[in-house]
């Protein structure tokens, strides 16, 4: 049986591990916080004594952490912790899910490669109920034969898994789509902060736009305003959904991105300065559709 080192059990990490584990998967988790352990401890989980030596006795070594720089060290090690890819087993596939610069996948990539070890970047998307229902997206970098292995796996956690190519490239699809997510958020709230401007109401612009040019999942599943669709953020006080604090994270790493490419995204270096405002204000907790209360906010009097 494929034995897993789930290292990083936090929001998403533990429902994750267990739903691998509901799946007859044999996992060893393990955090660096004792309350993520208790937590994986009361779900049934075996706990490792820390994360290398979960990763010594595992076919696969999971990571789930917060930056990038959590993996990186947790691949090298350092002076009092011994590095994953120095004690893993040969023949250990290595996944990462964090959220990651692509920058920063590749060269796991490389240190994984360096140290004999098959790796792959899997971020995801679809949030904590995405990991506790098991339907998250991942989208995937690295070879072929990687993928394939990995495959029953991610399907186990995952109802959309996409090979977006090879390494780094997983990452490279989540930053680009939540930065055509960013964008349209805002596009969207902009629109509905102008059109009660024009004394139009929020049912009739929804009602023109969600059958028009102007539909998009911004519009449709997480309408900024409440009424049109029931189930949205905007009524239920813009509780998450996707925290503010999440979407400058993605920003952050696409703004990462368009700088070492080179690439022109005048919106994406908009969007993610706004972001990074509405985080770094009342937004971190929100829902990022609460944009609007900023936009129109910031509307002249
Ligand atoms: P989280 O902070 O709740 O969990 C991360 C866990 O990693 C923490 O419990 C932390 O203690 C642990 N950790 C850090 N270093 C470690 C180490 N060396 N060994 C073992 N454990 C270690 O974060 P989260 O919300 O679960 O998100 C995890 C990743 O998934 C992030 O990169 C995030 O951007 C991404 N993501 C999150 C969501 C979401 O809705 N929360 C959605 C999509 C993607």
């Amino acid at each position: 049986m494929t034995t897993i080192a789930f290292l990083g059990l936090g929001h998403m990490g533990l429902p994750m591990a267990k739903n691998l584990q509901s799946a007859g998967r044999h996992v060893i988790g393990f955090d660096v916080v004792p309350a993520a352990l208790d937590a994986a401890r009361e779900a049934g989980i075996e706990v490792a004594a820390s994360g290398p030596d979960a990763a010594a006795r595992a076919d696969v070594v999971l990571t789930m952490f917060p930056s990038g720089r959590h993996v990186i060290d947790a691949y090298r090690g350092s002076d009092t912790v011994p590095g994953l890819l120095t004690v893993a087993a040969p023949g250990t596939l290595f996944i990462d899910s964090s959220t990651i610069a692509v920058d920063e996948a590749r060269a796991a990539h490389e240190l994984a490669d360096a140290a004999g070890f098959h790796s792959l970047d899997a971020p995801v998307s679809g949030g904590v109920v995405g990991a506790e229902n098991a339907t998250l997206a991942f989208m995937v970098g690295g070879s072929d034969e990687d993928f394939q292995a990995a495959l029953p796996l991610l399907e186990t956690m995952g109802r959309r898994i996409v090979h977006c190519g090879g390494p780094g490239l997983g990452q490279a699809a989540k930053v680009c789509n939540n930065m055509i997510l960013a964008i349209s958020q805002i596009a969207v709230a902009e629109a509905f902060v102008l059109g009660e401007r024009l004394g139009l109401t929020h049912q009739a612009l929804f009602d023109v736009a969600s059958n028009a040019s102007g539909q998009c999942w911004a519009l449709t599943t997480n309408c900024p305003v409440p009424g049109p669709v029931p189930t949205s953020p905007a009524n239920r006080d813009y509780q998450p959904g996707f925290a503010g604090a999440l979407m400058s994270k993605d920003l952050g790493l696409a703004l990462q991105a368009i700088e070492s490419t080179g690439a022109d995204a005048k919106l994406g270096r908009h969007a993610q300065e706004i972001y990074a405002a509405f985080a770094a204000g009342d937004g971190a907790g929100q829902d990022f559709s609460g944009i609007i209360n900023t936009i129109r906010a910031d509307s002249a009097a």
